[in-house]
């Protein structure tokens, strides 16, 4: 049975950000058969095309996240692929990719297909699957990376932990190498970092928590960026934290190792202060860290140090983060915030343009993990969101489509959402 094609639809009149082809400008956006067909000033609506619209609003390649944690298989009252790619929808996003710290863990070809199929059957975002570097995240053996990369893998992470041995991440990154995909690891020095909840430092001593160093990011930084140099394996090292892991890989893009970053919209934004009061909403691993970190995250950023914004979205259950802060999980939601917080602390704080914001979530993260999306250009899949960018509204964890409520930013008000999101052409949101 073949569905009917949908009619074509015009997108007249908004701002169009194209920051794969370099555009910003005022024009109309054809979409026909699923595809971008055509972008320019004052195009007619072909026969039966649908018209909306969208003056005043930003139309942009749909953003992309590559970091996301769904809890499905395992914990599906947390979160399942269906729902967040329905969270993911709604904020702005037409593809994420999953972290394979499920239960059990995406370690195999039948694991990542069955991520592909609950993606396919929910019919909202494009859900891509990270395969674990190790089996059942143990550190160990290797997964076979080749098996999970032809059922559809994107890439390789034992996120939720790091890759401690250094011999083992040498290994991967030579074996990711030959099947062309980063390995994402979660920078972290184990006996460094082991007992500590919180950013380490003043902050932490008044509250009697105990720290985890500056330092037990960046020796694992540091690390990864010599074996990247070493075995030509691309790293992509998740959510940095800290101004000295800025200045590691800066040093290791300017000798030219292939090292990919990315940065979370908490880290870009608070800091160790939102843990006083114990609250858990603030507790995340990486920890939130200091003022100067989040000055030179913000300024990495810019500059393309650290090359994309991702959510590490981490749905928890409610009853969990009441826990003391000692005891509760580590990680806050983010795909329905991400693009609000962005925006309004980054571009109408006057750090990042709006053309630039668009890159460093939807261009560049599509780039690195070399996903399809990202732009605009004629015969590109039709994922596009038109955000509205002079809306407020304040973030109630009751209208979440996530399954979790764990947010930091509640009762923030922020300005500007996804007020349409595409994807194929079809619209998944609102
Ligand atoms: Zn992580």
């Amino acid at each position: 049975m073949t569905r009917p094609p949908l009619p074509p639809l015009l997108l007249q009149g908004g701002r169009v950000v194209d920051p794969s082809r370099g555009l910003d400008q005022v024009a109309d956006l054809l979409i026909q058969d699923g595809k971008i067909a055509a972008v320019g000033a004052g195009m007619g609506a072909p026969d039966g095309a649908e018209v909306r619209g969208v003056a005043g609003m930003i139309v942009a390649p749909g953003l992309v996240d590559v970091h996301v944690h769904l809890r499905e298989p395992g914990n599906e009252d947390e979160e399942t692929v269906a729902s967040g790619a329905r969270a993911a929808v709604a904020g702005g996003f037409t593809a994420i990719c999953a972290m394979p710290n499920t239960d059990p863990v995406t370690d195999n070809q039948a694991a990542v297909g069955f991520i592909v199929r609950q993606s396919v059957r929910a019919g909202l975002a494009r859900v891509y699957p990270i395969g674990a570097v190790s089996l059942g995240q143990r550190g160990e053996r290797l997964a076979e990376f080749g098996e999970m990369v032809g059922a559809g893998a994107v890439a390789v992470s034992d996120d939720g932990r790091p890759v401690a041995s250094s011999h083992l991440m040498r290994t991967a990154l030579e074996y990711a190498r030959t099947f062309g995909v980063p390995v994402a690891d979660h920078c972290e020095e184990p006996s460094l970092a082991a007992g500590g909840v919180m950013h380490e430092g003043l902050v932490a001593t008044r509250l009697g928590l105990k720290g985890i160093p500056s330092a037990a990011e960046e020796i694992m930084v540091a690390r990864d960026c010599l074996l990247a140099e070493l075995t030509g394996g691309q790293v992509h090292l998740c959510h940095m934290s800290t101004r000295g892991s800025v200045e590691l890989i800066r040093r290791a893009k300017e000798r030219g190792a292939p090292v990919t970053a990315e940065v979370t919209p908490h880290h870009l934004t608070l800091t160790d202060h939102a843990c006083e009061a114990y609250d858990t909403q603030a507790k995340m691993n990486p920890p939130l860290r200091e003022a100067a970190d989040v000055a030179a995250l913000r300024a990495a950023l810019k500059e393309g140090v650290l090359d994309c914004i991702a959510s590490d979205h981490a749905p928890h259950a409610y009853d969990e983060k009441e826990a003391a802060f000692d005891d509760a999980p580590f990680g806050i939601v983010g795909l329905e915030t991400a693009f609000a917080v962005a925006h309004t602390e980054l571009v109408q704080g006057g750090i990042l343009t709006l053309p630039a914001l668009i890159a460093r979530m939807s261009t560049e993260p599509a780039r690195i993990f070399h996903l399809p999306g990202g732009t605009l250009a004629p015969g590109a899949p039709a994922d596009v969101v038109v955000l509205d960018p002079t809306v407020q509204w304040t973030v109630d964890p009751a209208a979440f489509r996530s399954k979790s409520r764990n947010s930091p930013f509640v009762g923030r008000t922020l300005t500007g959402r996804a007020a349409l999101t595409l994807v194929g052409g079809k619209t998944v949101h609102p």
